[in-house]
């Protein structure tokens, strides 16, 4: 089994149109969505309806009020403006759940439960199994939650025996993509070609390296701006990675995106074409 991660700098790079492109190209796989504060593989993959089970990743405090002598001590010691007075009440959306509170409480009246972070479900999709979730509005611990997804997807592979789970990660470099990394044996790395998509992509390759991962890069959209496209393959070339291709950019891949199908699921077209041909560079290096 090849743990094959797709990441990017920022949001909007086509990432997920990638990760959805090569869910179809490996078919039959496991594909999962790690992706969990703005999960949205599922809209091109459409997966089987699931029960959805629930994630508790953190806690919250709350002020029992029949207990409480209106001391100020919480309000005092929250570093996170979460406690307001009269009367005392916690705000559940401020509330960090870091406990302080509960074990400054000199009358034991505030309750410290767990408190809901999100929903996860693994269901059957048309190229395999998809695994998704998702984070409950305002909540944290997506790190926890990516950790979770990756351990069930890499289960129900294992179980499958297919012969590669594709994980589409967050953008960036905060907790949730360090929880994605774990096990992966490559990272693709959808970048475009403008300054900040550089050192987006700069940022992250100095991760991978960090961690010893084999990278690869591939420019989406490379067309609209050939001279940074060049400066960014020197880059990554600089930096041992692999180089998978360039995507051009393609009205007919907005259009296939828009009837939640993956690229190349309507046939030939450019953009499609780009990234059959990165899968399969992608593969043969895999296989080495
Ligand atoms: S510390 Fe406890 S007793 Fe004091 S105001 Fe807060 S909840 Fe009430
Ligand atoms: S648990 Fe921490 S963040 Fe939440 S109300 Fe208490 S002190 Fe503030």
């Amino acid at each position: 089994m090849k743990q094959l991660l797709i990441l990017s700098g920022k949001g909007g790079t086509g990432k997920t149109t990638v990760a959805g492109a090569f869910a179809r190209l490996a078919a039959p796989c496991v594909v999962a969505d790690c992706d969990v504060d703005a999960a949205d593989l599922h809209i091109i993959l459409s997966p089987e309806p699931a029960g959805r089970k629930e994630f508790y990743g953190g806690k919250k405090a709350s002020i029992d009020k029949t207990k409480c002598t209106s001391c100020g001590r919480c309000l005092e010691v929250c570093r996170f403006d979460a406690v307001s007075s009269g009367p005392f009440k916690i705000n559940e959306t401020s509330c960090e759940g870091c406990g302080v509170c509960v074990w400054n409480c000199p009358a034991a009246a505030i309750d410290f439960k767990k408190a809901l972070s999100g929903t996860w479900s693994v269901s059957p999709c048309r190229y395999g199994t998809f695994a998704g979730a998702r984070l409950e509005p305002a909540a944290e611990n997506s790190g926890k939650l990516v950790a979770l997804l990756k351990t069930e997807a890499v289960k129900t592979t294992e179980t499958a025996g297919a012969e590669f789970l594709i994980l589409d990660g967050s953008p960036g470099i905060g907790c949730p993509v360090l929880a994605s990394l774990g096990g992966v044996d490559a990272v693709v790395i959808v970048a475009e070609p403008t300054v900040s998509g550089r050192h987006d992509f700069l940022r992250l390759a100095e991760l991978l390296n960090q961690q010893k991962i084999q990278g690869f890069l591939l420019i989406n959209k490379w067309d609209l701006n050939k001279e940074e496209t060049e400066t960014l393959e020197a880059a990554a070339g600089g930096l041992g990675f692999g180089l998978l291709g360039r995507v051009p950019f393609d009205n007919l891949a907005v259009k296939t995106l828009l009837a939640r199908k993956t690229l190349g699921e309507d046939g030939p077209a450019p953009a499609a074409n780009a990234v059959e041909k990165a899968w399969k560079i992608l593969r043969a290096e895999l296989e080495k």
